[in-house]
């Protein structure tokens, strides 16, 4: 096994399976396969891989049901797999504290992106995650000061609002990966905010009128229909 980063494999589609592992393996991972739940659990257990890629529709127990087990006893990053009719179970599944999804079908350098972006936030330690931000985050011409607490596009303040502010620098935080609606309001407006997303969506509208040439056809942040809005990964 040497240092090569594992990921275990959670599917039963022998199809998917083999496409993934050819990709994993031509790419320098690891690959541990489960074909169900059971074998999943058991697996991440004995092997404690870097990562699991995991198909939510399994033979045996529900994939949401391996998320929740994983997660009383380990970080270890969780991409979930799933089809796009299953929107509600990716949203429960990143509730349940999935790192991320991706729908298939899905091209090799998604894959091996969302992995990158699962492991490089698994190496920042929790307590890192709740430190305040500093410095700055670039992706194309977008950059937060954290510093500041301003936002430039091409080197111009674009002026947002507090809770614009908060949305954009929470979603740099964890750029490349989906944050759920849930999530960034619970984040913005507090743990017993009302969890109502049209005040998210019209925040993210004014975000996107400042910061988007085109704000139908967005550069920085992207929806991602039913669950909630991915930033483009960082420079
Ligand atoms: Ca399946």
């Amino acid at each position: 096994m040497g240092n090569k980063c594992q990921v275990l494999m959670v599917e039963d589609d022998m199809g998917i399976a083999n496409f993934m592992s050819t990709i994993l393996l031509s790419n320098n991972y690891g690959v541990l396969r489960a074909k169900n739940g059971e074998t999943a659990l058991m697996m991440v257990s004995s092997y404690c891989p870097d990562v699991i890629l995991l198909d939510l529709g399994l033979p045996d127990i529900d994939g949401l049901d391996v998320v929740r087990q994983v997660r009383t006893w380990s970080r270890i990053p969780i991409i979930v797999v799933s089809a796009r009719s299953n929107e509600k179970d990716k949203v429960a599944a990143l509730d349940l504290g999935a790192d991320d999804y991706i729908t298939k079908p899905f091209g090799s350098e998604e894959l091996l992106a969302r992995i990158r972006t699962a492991l490089r936030h698994a190496a920042g330690s929790d307590s890192a995650v709740e430190m305040p931000l500093t410095g700055v985050f670039h992706t194309g011409g977008l950059t937060v000061d954290y510093d500041k607490r301003h936002v430039y596009v091409d080197g111009v303040d674009v002026h947002l609002t507090q809770n614009e502010y908060k949305i954009v620098s929470l979603l740099s935080r964890y750029a490349g990966r989906v944050l759920t609606y849930d999530h960034i309001i619970r984040s913005v407006w507090g743990p017993n905010s009302s969890g109502d997303n049209q005040i998210l969506r019209v925040n993210m509208a004014n975000i996107r009128r400042k910061i988007e040439k085109n704000p139908g056809d967005p550069a920085y942040i992207f929806t991602e229909i039913g669950v909630g809005y991915r930033m483009a990964e960082g420079e």
